[in-house]
Order: structure tokens, then sequence, then C-alpha cells
């Protein structure tokens, strides 16, 4: 295949020859089209690399289902347990066909890696972690999908989630998770001592939903980053949401930069609506890597999201209070480059010819406009193939 006249986020109008689902050659679009029969001219689209979804749940998700109504009773995460117990136990259809749905959607808005957390507790015990390594299997070459043993009750307060977390990773999945060591069990040093203990048994990385706020929040976050240095996974470990880094003054928030950056631990964030957002520019000027994800999509924590990266890096931007191309850049960054980094996928970018030829094209002058307007991904590119055209799932 040939991609001709594509503009590149660098600004630079490029013919991009593809061979072997791989970038053979950049040849300047003054060059003329060469006579082949295989010449895709995007006649001046912007060609964005692939977007990426560093925080996604393939297991909740509703999607294809009639509308749920959500009747969660309060606000705290405990609540939503609690209700999400009720709409699983209430659901007929399972968790493949809905986690399908899902990643055909999030395929079409340009979306080709993604890190999934899945549920795993002494009630479910690992039959969602067995859904979504089917539907690893069914969009295997196209999509990777990374998966991180998420104990959504807990690790103390649902006996045998440790056990259990253990035997995910023997069974595929990637990363271990964890979930409010203080707000939800009670025992900073006892979770953390089982999320860390597996990591380094199982030698995987981290990832940690931590919701809690305050100086409260901050303490687990040094914590984290201590056992990250302890056990040498620097680079490796992640903490999801961190919204105390958001409720702190500056100076904490830029002193708990510091120890993050050292540790080399990372920083999600899907720019919440309801809660604080950390700052995401000091973060990342005190060297800390923040990237993006969707989080819930169309589930029992939350009736909205549609997997789009664009539309995320928007909201992200948008309660960032990012107004400067720059920032939309860094937004940007969050939902391609940096989460390509956090989740290890090799060959990102475009500029490098032996790179994988995959591309998503829309209509914008530059990547802060493509953010600000979100415009239909044109085509989806993977490996040289168009897996997406207008919106629409080709597979
Ligand atoms: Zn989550």
């Amino acid at each position: 295949m040939l991609i001709a006249n594509a503009l590149l986020p660098d600004g630079t109008q490029r013919h991009i020859d593809v061979k072997g689902g791989r970038i053979a050659a950049l040849l300047p679009a003054s060059s003329a089209v060469p006579a082949r029969d295989d010449v895709l001219d995007v006649a001046g689209a912007l060609l964005l690399p692939p977007l990426v979804d560093g925080h996604i749940h393939l297991d909740k998700t509703l999607l294809g289902l009639p509308w749920v109504s959500n009747e969660t009773k309060g606000t705290k995460v405990t609540d939503r347990i609690e209700a999400e117990r009720k709409v699983r136990a209430e659901r007929t259809v399972p968790e493949f066909e809905t986690g399908s749905n899902l990643v055909r959607q999030v395929v079409a808005s340009g979306t080709l890696h993604m890190r999934s957390h899945v549920d795993i507790d002494n009630q479910l015990g690992l039959k969602n972690l067995h859904e979504v390594l089917k539907i690893r299997e069914r969009f295997k070459g196209l999509v990777t999908i990374q998966i991180v043993a998420f104990p959504q009750s807990g690790i103390l307060k649902s006996p045998g989630t440790a056990e259990l977390l253990e035997a995910a990773i023997a069974e595929g999945a990637d990363l271990v998770g964890g979930l409010d060591p203080v707000g939800i069990d009670g025992d900073l040093d006892g979770h953390l001592g089982a999320v860390f203990g597996i990591a380094e048994k199982q030698s995987v990385g981290v990832d940690i939903h931590l919701h809690d706020g305050g100086e409260g929040g901050i303490a687990q976050l040094l914590a984290i980053a201590e056992r990250t240095t302890a056990l040498g996974l620097k680079g490796r470990v992640a903490v999801s949401h961190a919204f105390a880094l958001g409720s702190v003054d500056t100076d904490t928030a830029a002193r708990t930069a510091d120890v993050l950056a050292r540790a080399g631990v990372a920083i999600m964030s899907h720019g919440p609506g309801g809660a604080t957002i950390p700052p995401l520019a000091l973060l990342r000027e005190h060297g800390v890597e923040v990237f993006g994800g969707s989080d819930n999509i169309r589930d029992a924590w939350s009736p909205f999201g549609n997997g789009d990266m664009l539309e995320r890096a928007m909201l992200i931007a948008y309660r960032a209070n990012f107004r400067r191309d720059r920032d939309l850049q860094l937004a940007f960054d969050m939902v391609t480059s940096a989460a390509a980094r956090v989740l290890r996928v090799k060959g990102m970018g475009m500029a490098v010819a032996g790179g994988p030829a995959d591309f998503v094209a829309v209509e914008a002058g530059s990547v802060a406009e493509a953010v600000a307007t979100r415009p239909q991904r044109k085509l989806v590119i993977k490996a040289g193939r168009v897996v997406a055209k207008d919106g629409v799932f080709t597979g």
C-alpha cells in the first residue's frame, strides 16, 4: 500500500510506502505519486499514530445491551461496588459479547492498544478473567490487550483474593492491580504487601486504583513509591486516578511528584468529572509519566463514555483547563506516546521507517485541532490494512 498526501503530526506532508505491514519509506509529498493500483490517497488528511487506552474495563461494560438504569444509592466507591454486584447478578449476556462490542467500537475510533483491568474477588473468582482472555484471543493481531488482575472488592476484605490474583497471573493476566489500600481494605501495609508480594514473585508490573484523597492519599502514594524502588520496579508501576494529588496544596503535590518521578511510578487520569484531577502539567514538569484512559464506559459505574481516546484527550484537557496548543499536545501525548511507554508498546511513532504501519486518519490541520474537534476517524489502519472506515469497524 502507498498512503499518498498525508499530513503528519509534525506538519510535514508525506507519501508513506508500506510493505509487509511496516513503514518502508516516507517520501516527500512533492514527489510524484507512483502509478500503482494500491495507492490510498488521503488527500491531506492528518495521519495520527494509533490511540492507546491506558485504563479500560472490558468486563464491566454493558455496551450493546438495552439501557440499564443506574440505581447507585450513594457516591462513595463502596456504594458503586454494591450497585455493580446487583447489575452483575442480573445480567444475562456474557462479558465476552459486551466486551467484544466495546473492542469493535474503540478500534473504530482509532485505539489499537489498551490496558484492561479485570474484576477478581472471592465471589467472581476468575470468571471475568476468562471472558477477557477470550476477547483478547478473538481480536489477536488487531489490538493488543494488556490485562490487570484487579481486586475490585479489596484483598483483605475479600479473603482468598490474593491467591486468585496470583492464579490470574499464571493464567495470562499481565499485571497485578490494587484498590484503595486504606479506603477499602483499611490496611496500607497489608494491601500493598499482598500486591507487591505477587509482583515480586511473578515478576509482573503493578497498576493500583487509588481514589483516596488528601494527605491520606499522598501517604499511600509515597508508600507505593517506596515499595516500587525497593523491588526495582521502576517504570513498571502505575497509579490510576491519584485524586489526592489534585486535592493538596501545590508544594505537597510537587514534593510528591519528585518522589514518584524518582521511583518511576506513572499516573493515569481519565479527566474525572466528580473528583479532583491531578496537576498533570506540574507532574510532567517534575518528570512523572502521566497517561490517559477511559475508565468506565456504559457500565454500573458510569453511564457515560464511548472509548474514543481523542474525546478522552479533550475531556482531560477540559478538566485540566488546558487552552494552548502545547497543552492540548500534552493531553494527546497522554493517549498516545505516554500510554504506549507505560504499556511498553513497541514501535509507536511514525517518523521512523521500519515501524508498524498503524495510523488513524482524521480531517484536521494539527494535533491540537484534532483534540479540540474530535473529528470522525476517516480511516484506521493496522499493519497496512484498513480496519475501520468513517467510524465503522470493518475488522
Ligand atoms: Zn478503573
